[in-house]
């Protein structure tokens, strides 16, 4: 790119800019608008005329003035200083924006993403003489105590490598060069840069059969998120994503977690801004910021940057999958984002299709989603990189015949279904346990070290989840009949369904203990519940009341069980023998006294 075109405004409609004379420009050329140098990118071109959507706010901005094409795609730098990072949907740091202009003046800034004034330490891994190519690791810079960025060289770079050496470098620094055909050479640094609209390159794709755990009980018992899987949230205002998205970034078992809070309200990023550095990570213990990134597009923020933040977010977090590492990317919400999608197109003159959503949100939402998976990355030496995303919808009123909802459902694989009414009744997560799934359950069992264990796992989940599907059935009936008229066996399986439900599932995100369970303590968990059922029945059986044994005191333990502290799980098991006791003690007191003796 040589000469590089300079048009002029023509118009200027919200987001969204006309310019002639926009000579050579292609389509998602960045250019830079008008006299305040707004960033903005071409999305629409007819000869010379192209319109730009701007990720700035255009007021002030008017036809006369210069449009100048930088030549290049919108692109994110990916290096050492991402982890810990607050951005903002085009790759600007929150923080030295508002230190260099004050709060809400961000236009025309260009600070770069990452930082050029901290020295990393490089440790080169391979030897100088080798041939190299696209997505091999030369080097390695540990970035955080829970993040080591393995350097990588550039996709589509081949050839012999040349002076590399172990030092201190900025990320704008000659850390080696590739040397190709022909002499060609292409110099190496901490740094590369990459267009957010593209996919990364990676060798092939793998099934996504491994399951990210995530300490939610709901979540990793009934409806389980795989690595590389995809996810979605929907539900109506209130009813608990935002928590659900927050719970996944803390507790996800992922080595770097991508968070892009999208179009929300400002405050509830504030509280993100606020909390995150606070947390701690369950499996280091160290700052739960040492392994995030965070993109922030509140609702204040222009509309044009949100559209582009999903794609910066997607672009950070494949560039750490590239590395051999399992990422968890949440987007909230996607709702946001295609309304964003929907306002630019407006402003295109588009035709509108559902909604007035554009023809191609449906394609623009599955080709996100498909940069999730499990893959083996580009280059050597071989290593299996994850992306897992997590997409909360927020569809007016909670209409899940929403065209986001539906063009979402159609390509993810988990559904999280969020009711109101389960929210109004404080039952969180507000997960509809029937109405919800997971392709991935299969994979269930391989989360526990010991097969037999993680069998064992799913086939009470599969119990209790038959269980919860009689409750909704038997209770139609004693709706209209009344209680009496079930018979105890079926008293006993909703008394249980009701134990699953508020023992197990009802989990809160804002109790020290319980907003987070070890995958073997919600299979103590389960099992206790499942023990105590399988008792209930066999009291039944030897003629005892119901009513006897809903009272036995041993259900509080039961109940009582997710607050027990990790490392106390004994405790969890000896509720069974409890049980065992307090049952026999309903109908075989005598065996029970002989037993004590
Ligand atoms: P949404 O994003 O769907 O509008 P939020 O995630 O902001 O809803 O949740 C609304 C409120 O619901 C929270 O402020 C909190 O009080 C409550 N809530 C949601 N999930 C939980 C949870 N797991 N435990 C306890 N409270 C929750
Ligand atoms: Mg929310």
């Amino acid at each position: 790119m040589s000469e590089l075109s300079k048009g002029t405004i023509i118009k200027v409609a919200g987001p969204v800019v006309v310019a002639k004379d926009m000579v050579g420009a292609r389509m998602y050329d960045v250019v830079r608008v008008g006299s305040e140098n707004l960033i903005g990118e071409i999305v629409e071109l007819h000869g010379d005329l192209a319109s730009i959507q701007v990720y700035e706010d255009t007021v002030g901005i008017g036809p006369g003035e210069e449009v100048v094409n930088t030549g290049a795609p919108l692109s994110v730098e990916l290096g050492p200083g991402l982890i810990s990072s607050i951005y903002d949907g085009i790759q600007r740091p929150l923080d030295a924006l508002v230190q260099a202009q004050g709060n809400n003046i961000l236009r025309g800034s260009a600070i770069p993403g990452l930082r050029r004034d901290i020295k990393w330490h490089f440790t080169p891994t391979v030897e100088n003489g080798v041939q190299v190519c696209g997505g091999d690791i030369i080097g390695e810079v540990q970035e955080t105590t829970l993040v080591k960025q393995r350097i990588m060289v550039p996709p589509d770079v081949r050839g012999t490598l040349e002076g590399l050496k172990e030092g201190d470098y900025t990320v704008d620094e000659v850390i080696g060069a590739v040397v190709g055909e022909g002499g060609r050479r292409t110099e190496l640094k901490l740094m590369q840069k990459w267009p957010v609209r593209r996919p990364r390159p990676r060798k092939e794709r793998l099934a996504p059969n491994e399951i990210l755990v995530t300490g939610q009980r709901v979540i990793d018992a009934f409806f389980p998120l795989s690595k590389g899987g995809t996810a979605c949230v929907p539900g109506p205002f209130g009813t608990g994503k935002t928590v659900v998205q927050h719970q996944l970034a803390k507790w996800v078992d992922a080595d770097v977690v991508i968070y892009v809070g999208c179009g929300e309200r400002g405050n509830e990023m504030t509280d993100v801004l606020l909390e995150f550095p606070e947390l701690l990570d369950p499996h280091s213990g160290e700052p739960l910021m040492k392994r995030v990134v965070m993109v922030a597009n509140t609702s204040d923020m222009p509309v044009a940057a949100r559209e582009a933040s999903v794609y910066t977010g997607i672009t950070m977090a494949e560039y750490f999958r590239d590395m051999g590492y399992s990422v968890a990317m949440m987007a909230d919400s996607t709702s946001r984002w295609a309304e964003a999608m929907r306002e630019i197109s407006t402003r295109l003159e588009e035709m509108p299709a559902e909604e007035g959503y554009p023809a191609y949100l449906g394609a623009r939402i599955a080709s996100f989603y498909e940069r999730a998976g499990r893959i083996v990355c580009a280059g050597s030496p071989e290593r299996i990189g994850a992306l897992s995303i997590i997409g909360a919808v927020s569809p007016p009123g909670g209409d899940l015949s929403d065209s986001v909802v539906q063009a979402t459902l159609h390509v993810v694989k988990v559904f999280w279904s969020l009711q109101g009414r389960l929210a109004q009744q404080r039952h969180f997560p507000a997960i509809d346990w029937l109405t919800s799934y997971s392709f991935y359950k299969e994979y269930l069992p391989g989360c526990f070290e010991d097969k037999e264990k993680g069998l064992e796992f799913a086939d009470m989940m599969r119990q209790a989840m038959a269980l919860l599907e009689q409750e909704a059935q038997l209770a139609e009936i004693v709706r209209l009949v009344g209680a009496e008229a079930i018979s105890a066996n079926d008293r006993m399986a909703m008394e249980t369904a009701k134990s699953i439900r508020e023992d197990f599932l009802h989990q809160n995100a804002f109790h020290k203990v319980d907003t987070y369970t070890p995958i073997d303590k919600q299979f103590d968990m389960m099992k206790v519940i499942l023990h105590f059922h399988k008792q209930g029945l066999a009291a039944i059986e030897n003629g005892v009341e119901t009513a006897e044994i809903f009272k036995l005191p041993v259900r509080e333990e039961i109940a009582r069980a997710k607050y027990v502290e990790d490392g106390q799980a004994a405790s969890i098991r000896g509720i069974m023998d409890t049980i065992d006791k307090q049952m026999k003690a309903l109908y075989a007191p005598a065996a029970q006294t002989a037993e004590s003796e």
